[in-house]
């Protein structure tokens, strides 16, 4: 009897006689559960076709499918399932257009659908299947095991792990690793707190990102609770503070932190920053802070040599439990050389194609793939495209960019646009200038830097310029 008070199995007989609604449920737990580019090559294409007696039968688009579900979310499918349609719920899976398989089927998607959920996916950017906000928890798939070691991250690596075993007790206090996008620095700190938490459960390890830092901060003065903010950092074991850059500019966030950082300092606790630049580099850092973010150890992590990208690749693929040649790995790791989140994206994306067109990963296909995702970062784009997307999102008459114009938004839309162009096109500094009213590559130089700091100093900045990124790199 216990069961009829079981609030899901009422909700069963209640609510799920028909598929679509079952099915919407089991994607919204879904969702909240795997990152969102997984969420959308495995779980979207999934369509319902029939409920009956708690088993939800859906259609997937090959067989490819159902092993790669019922390989890697077997758990998350079975505890959805229970949690919509009760203990007993089931899911069946049919294949589409597969008659042999199962004739009754008579829902088939149509091409156009098909053709939809190819471009969705194949226009998702490029990220990593890890790649979600942290917000102040860590992520626990970010761990030493899974971190590949390679020339580029060795001393940021061995020092990483000194301190995830020793916490506040190495020389490396704080740790400070600095290196360009993708190179594995949220990983590598993450999987410092991890490793904390591991050896030692109960000390109090907090990470997030000092962009959210300062949210918390700004809601905490406006909640005047500015005290138990600062209190409560002061009392963790272990702060980590990611893409430290971002204090950039924000003095009062600063000296909080500065309060904070002497606070866990002197009694041992252990800090871990993460940077794009070394210290000395962060122009517009309080100076007692860059001092004291010298105070122990500085470690770099470089872009990945060609063997660490196929260690890499071997890895990831490893993981995703597919099975490449090794020309396939070095044609990838041959051509994408500089940033490892690329070179997990490049798998995912080879993956979502492969499943979807329900074809094996061969040499052909990936060639397509890399230089769809070269495509997308460099070439072909033009510098009137650029121009007119910018000058859209500035609302600016593009006439005006390419005259004498010193208005402060023409101004700002221009370098935006040359900014884009020099990051975006393989044009040479003469021509972008060219194409601003014969202005002169030193122009187009001073733009760059103009923005290049402007980003560093203030992350809505930084958000509207990867917004505008994005929307160009799409539309090709
Ligand atoms: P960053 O913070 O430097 O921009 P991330 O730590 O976010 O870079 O790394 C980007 C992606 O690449 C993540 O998914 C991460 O797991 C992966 N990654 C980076 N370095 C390595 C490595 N050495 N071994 C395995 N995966 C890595
Ligand atoms: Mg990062």
């Amino acid at each position: 009897m216990d069961k009829i008070n079981n609030k899901s199995f009422l909700r069963t007989i209640n609510i799920h006689t028909d598929c679509t609604t079952a099915w919407k449920d089991c994607l919204s737990i879904i969702k909240e559960s795997v990152p969102h580019i997984t969420y959308n090559t495995w779980f979207l294409p999934i369509k319902p076709v029939e409920i009956s007696d708690s088993a939800l039968k859906v259609q997937v688009p090959n067989g490819f499918f159902v092993e790669w579900i019922e390989e890697h979310y077997n758990t998350l499918i079975n505890k959805t399932i229970n949690e919509v349609l009760g203990d007993s719920g089931k899911l069946i899976y049919t294949v589409l257009d597969d008659k042999k398989n199962d004739d009754e089927i008579n829902v088939i998607i149509k091409d156009e659908e098909k053709k939809k959920i190819t471009d969705e996916i194949s226009n998702q950017p490029v990220v990593s299947p890890t790649e979600e906000p942290h917000e102040t928890s860590l992520n626990p798939r970010y761990r030493f095991e899974n971190f590949v070691k390679g020339e580029g991250n060795q001393l940021a690596r061995a020092a990483a792990y000194a301190v995830g075993e020793n916490p506040g007790e190495t020389s490396f206090n704080p740790l400070f690793i600095y290196g360009g996008v993708g190179l594995g620095k949220t990983h590598l700190i993450q999987a410092i707190g991890n490793k904390i938490l591991e050896y030692y459960p109960n000390k109090k390890v907090i990470y997030l990102s000092s962009d959210l830092f300062t949210v918390e901060f700004v809601e905490a003065i406006q909640s005047n609770s500015v005290n138990d903010f600062s209190n409560r950092y002061k009392s963790m074991d272990c702060l980590i503070i990611d893409d430290i850059q971002f204090l950039i500019g924000k003095e009062k966030t600063q000296d909080l932190f500065f309060h904070i950082f002497n606070t866990l300092h002197q009694s041992g606790k252990q800090i871990i920053l993460s940077s794009d630049k070394p210290p000395k580099e962060l122009k517009g850092l309080n100076e007692r802070l860059i001092s004291r973010f010298s105070w122990g150890l500085t470690t770099d992590i470089q872009p990945p040599d060609f063997e660490t990208r196929i260690a890499i690749l071997k890895n990831k693929s490893n993981s995703f439990g597919i099975n490449l040649s090794n020309e396939i790995f070095e044609y990838i790791a041959h051509n994408i050389t500089s940033n490892i989140r690329e070179l997990e994206g490049c798998l995912i994306k080879l993956l979502a194609n492969s499943s979807l067109n329900g074809k094996e990963i061969d040499y052909e296909l990936t060639k397509r793939t890399v230089k769809e995702i070269s495509t997308k970062r460099h070439v072909n784009i033009s510098i009137e495209y650029i121009t007119n997307v910018v000058c859209e999102h500035f609302k600016v008459d593009e006439n005006k960019v390419r005259e004498k114009n010193r208005k402060k938004e023409v101004v700002l839309a221009r370098q935006t646009a040359m900014f884009l162009s020099k990051t975006l096109t393989k044009s040479s500094l003469k021509t972008i200038g060219l194409h601003f009213g014969g202005r002169d590559h030193s122009t187009v130089i001073h733009a760059h830097n103009t923005i290049e700091e402007m980003i560093t100093k203030d992350s809505r900045i930084k958000q509207s310029i990867e917004e505008l990124k994005n929307k160009i790199e799409m539309s090709i």
